[in-house]
């Protein structure tokens, strides 16, 4: 067969050659162990958790190589697609601090770096050069075959109990003569392009995963489709030319690419690319009906799957990523045990120390490693961060917020402290409007957590003759005093200890009248400080709901 004759046939057009596109991608000038790594998703306009986890530890392990991270769009299928899709993935890695080096850019910007186009689809007439190029020197041909075709071949390995695919003898192509295929061209048949494999079934070949270590693995044999019938080329191929022209040195992507690592390990070496470094990474997890049974988070079936899940519940971005770390390392709890007040960049991240098997998304874990990051947060950024998110998630808290930015702020040290220690309630800001409606909301409260030991009739009698004697303008120990004045001679011991220690003849003590307003005034049996709530709250609408629950 003459190949240069074929090549001309299928790709006339195809003027460049890969010397010309070469020099258009000399190797990047960094230092030895620098690492050139991407990130490298189909713009479909969802971003997956997992996404956001992949994304993180390979601009990591660039960063901290002082290497390269840059974005590719893989959008080469234009049925996934959706509009915009880049910016999607731009703005909401952002927000998590994933910045690019280079790479893919928002639409109506330019990109950034020497080594793109970085949208596949801009890279059409590149995979075409070396396709082309793979063709003259007699390792690719035209297929022609329809799904019929296909499906007979399926079926005709089924009944042998053959291995499934387009291989050896059940490649029907391969065969064709150059007249064959000429006529087939010239009737303007379809054709997609496959590799003409050299593999052999016997042959085994090694993955040196990063994550994995060694993985052995059958060769190769099957002539997979390098370029599809629009002259778009399949992932496998795309792969292959993208990540070594534009000099990856780590691919870092999902395990489920494990299997097809042997066509990628024959296309570098049948088009003489020098192969990068893998990591496969292991997916996130959840259980699904019983102990054992894990499953990927899915995109349709778990809300928590989206990265926006936890932005609507108001996580900050600094939470999910300290809790995405400890899922990365396991050694960076550890670390952050030592240095709490550290920077998450100071941690020296360990690709070879990525967990093998999927990790289970642990939403209790989540919300303490939050806790935690919230609790170290200043007054000024917690009043900034929660305005932010109320402003599009929580309208009455914004409403609350708006009104009185003052009141708002002394609400903040309200739930943050307890005496001088720094409480961790608050894992999101979902969690303050849940927790603290009684501050945030003017609904009115309709259940009331009061104690049972006391009789209704009591209750009331004391509400009643404390709004009656109330004064609203004093300090935290003369409002306690008050209270015992009120409560005493209603039959509530002024004295906790002395009523521990024979409460016959009481109705309680001071501390149940404290809880009878508590609960008036907030619904809960458990609040932050009493007294600052009711400053907080004013005269007015203190003794409206003292009234209220007196009724
Ligand atoms: N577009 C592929 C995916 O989203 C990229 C895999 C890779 O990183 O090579 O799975």
């Amino acid at each position: 067969m003459d190949n240069n004759f074929l090549a001309e046939l299928l790709f006339g057009d195809v003027k460049t050659t890969p010397d010309e596109i070469f020099a258009k991608y000399p190797p990047r000038t960094l230092p030895e162990k620098a690492a050139v790594t991407r990130f490298a998703p189909s713009p479909t306009g969802f971003m997956h958790i997992g996404g956001l986890y992949a994304a993180l530890v390979s601009m990591l392990t660039a960063k901290q190589s002082g290497g390269v991270f840059y974005l590719r769009l893989e959008d080469t299928d234009k049925k996934r697609e959706v509009e915009h899709g880049a910016d999607e993935i731009i703005t909401s890695l952002a927000k998590y601090g994933v910045i690019f080096d280079e790479g893919a850019a928002a639409d109506g910007e330019a990109e950034k770096g020497n080594y793109g186009p970085y949208r596949q689809s801009l890279r059409r007439g590149i995979y075409q050069t070396f396709a082309k190029e793979l063709v003259r020197q007699g390792l690719a041909y035209p297929c022609f075959c329809s799904a019929e075709e296909l499906d007979e071949i399926r079926a005709k390995q089924e009944a042998e109990k053959a291995d499934i695919g387009y291989y050896g003898e059940y490649a029907k192509c391969r065969s064709l003569t150059i007249e064959q295929i000429e006529q087939n061209i010239k009737a303007g048949r379809e054709f997609v392009l496959r590799l003409k494999s050299d593999g052999s079934a016997e042959n085994k070949i090694i993955c040196r995963d990063i994550i994995r270590g060694k993985i052995e693995m059958p060769e190769n044999i099957t002539d997979v489709v390098l370029l599809k019938s629009d002259g778009i080329p399949t992932y496998h191929y795309a792969h292959a030319v993208d990540d070594f022209l534009m000099g990856t040195t780590h691919v870092i992507r999902g395990d489920e690419w494990i299997s097809s690592y042997p066509i990628h390990e024959q296309l570098f070496k049948v088009s003489g690319f020098k192969m990068p470094l893998y990591a496969h990474i292991a997916p996130i997890m959840k259980l699904d009906g019983g102990e054992n049974r894990k499953r990927k988070l899915s995109k349709r079936k778990d809300p928590e799957a989206s990265v926006s899940f936890y932005a609507n519940a108001g996580f900050p971005a600094e939470s999910v990523l300290e809790y995405l770390m400890t899922i990365a390392n396991s050694g960076y709890e550890d670390w952050r045990m030592k240095n709490p007040d550290a920077d998450m960049s100071e941690y020296k991240f360990k690709l070879e120390k990525m967990p093998v098997s999927g990790a289970l998304f642990d939403m209790d874990k989540l919300a303490s490693v939050s806790k935690d990051v919230i609790a170290k947060m200043s007054e000024e950024r917690l009043a900034k961060e929660i305005t932010l998110w109320a402003s599009v998630h929580d309208e009455k808290l914004s409403a609350f917020i708006t009104a009185s930015p003052e009141k708002f702020a002394e609400s903040i040290s309200l739930w943050k402290y307890n005496g001088k220690k720094v409480r961790k309630d608050i894992a999101k800001w979902s969690d303050l409007s849940a927790m603290f409606p009684y501050l945030y909301s003017n609904d009115e409260i309709t259940e009331y957590e009061f104690d049972e030991r006391i009789s209704d009739s009591d209750r009331r009698e004391f509400l009643n003759a404390y709004i009656a004697a109330y004064n609203h303008d004093c300090d935290s120990s003369q409002w306690f005093a008050d209270v015992k004045t009120i409560a005493e001679p209603l039959g509530f011991c002024p004295d906790i200890k002395a009523y521990k220690a024979s409460p016959d003849g009481f109705k309680g003590s001071v501390a149940d009248a404290c809880a009878i307003l508590r609960a008036a005034i907030t619904g809960r049996k458990n609040s932050p400080d009493l007294y600052s709530i009711i400053q907080l709250l004013g005269k007015e609408e203190t003794v409206k709901r003292l009234s209220k629950a007196a009724k």
